[in-house]
């Protein structure tokens, strides 16, 4: 059975939704090539040097995480222990870095396209399902660029075209905070849906071909995005039950009307990705993916990984390199190599056909 799910994972087309290395990356502080090592949580003993960002984030970081985010959880080395055949990379614009949004994710632009190109054995450069399809054959990681809020593009949508051109395929209009374009998720501020921008931005993301994510967005601005969108939509990251600290649950909160959302979000043929952070351990991980698949079948549910620190590792999934464990657990409850595929990449990977070309 062991010898099995190896292999079957060794065949898949993984592709993990979200992955928020790149701000590491941009602040110089590792590179992808070398497999990071960072003290354990246990150990470290530098929270006096860390100053907790103020601000609107509902997440409650810990110094920890605040310090390290999610180095020793996404290399090079790891995506290769992972199997991962596709990796997304968010531009996410922390706080620090609000009052030059731009200018910060010009930087990450360049971040990733430095990895790639000082990387050409193990990485490739990413904007088709073809290219991912290639990286699988030549047995290297595929990185996709997208946006977890359109904060760098400030009022100006137009930008997206000029984002495009560098790499840009996925877009959430929102990181939680209210922005030019819609309302987010925060806790007691939730309440507005997509402002004008935001349904310009919509239309033009359609036809230039630009994944559209749900992420983060206020339920207004889902619903909103469900009926304006032509092309089907993803959640590159959801928690689904139980998940500890995070509003974005699909069926948690109010499950009624995550379970009606997600049916909406099936019915345009999107897909929902599993997260990891914040969970216990991989049952969890694998009970919300179980969770999906029990109200809208096996076509519809991806991985979405989203670690933000080794001190919120679930126990058996901690980092990139143990996706492996996602099949083992599948197998294990008695899933078919079928159903496997589709949820490792198998669904994002039909979206991204469709949507990217
Ligand atoms: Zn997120």
């Amino acid at each position: 059975m062991e010898t099995h799910d190896r292999e079957l994972h060794r065949q898949a087309i993984v592709i993990d939704g979200h992955s928020d290395i790149l701000s590491a990356l941009a602040d110089g502080r590792m590179r992808l090539k070398d497999r990071i090592v960072v003290e354990s949580p246990e150990a470290w003993q530098g929270a006096a040097y860390v100053t907790m960002p103020a601000g609107t984030t509902p997440y409650n970081p810990s110094p920890y995480s605040v310090w390290f985010e999610c180095m020793g959880q996404y290399d090079i080395p790891r995506f290769r222990e992972g199997g991962v055949t596709a990796e997304v990379l968010a531009i996410f614009i922390s706080e620090p870095h609000l009052h030059r949004p731009l200018e910060r994710a010009l930087e990450m632009v360049e971040s990733f396209h430095r990895e790639i190109e000082a990387n050409p054995e193990t990485l490739l450069f990413a904007t088709t399902a073809a290219d991912i399809r290639r990286a699988k054959e030549e047995n290297k990681t595929a990185l996709l660029l997208s946006f977890e809020g359109g904060e760098p593009l400030g009022r100006s949508v137009h930008l997206l075209d000029v984002f495009y051109r560098l790499g840009l395929r996925m877009v959430s209009l929102t990181h939680s905070r209210r922005n030019f374009l819609a309302d987010g998720t925060q806790l007691e501020i939730n309440t507005g849906g997509l402002t004008h921008l935001g349904r310009d931005l919509i239309g033009r993301m359609n036809e230039l071909g630009v994944i559209i994510d749900l992420a983060h967005l206020s339920h207004t601005g889902v619903w909103e995005i469900l009926d304006l969108s032509t092309a089907p939509v993803i959640l590159s990251h959801t928690t689904v039950a139980g998940t500890r600290g995070y509003q974005t649950g699909l069926l948690d909160v109010d499950p009624q009307r995550g379970i009606s959302k997600l049916k909406a979000l099936a019915a345009k043929g999107g897909v929902a990705c599993a997260i990891f952070v914040a969970q216990p351990d991989i049952n969890a991980i694998v009970n919300d993916i179980e969770a999906i698949i029990e109200h809208v079948g096996d076509d519809y549910v991806g991985i979405g990984s989203d670690f933000v620190s080794l001190a919120h590792a679930p126990t058996g999934l901690e980092d990139i390199s143990k996706l492996p464990a996602v099949t083992d657990e599948m197998a294990r409850r008695g899933f078919s190599d079928a159903t496997i595929f589709k949820v490792l990449g198998g669904n994002l990977l039909r979206v991204f056909e469709q949507v990217l070309g």
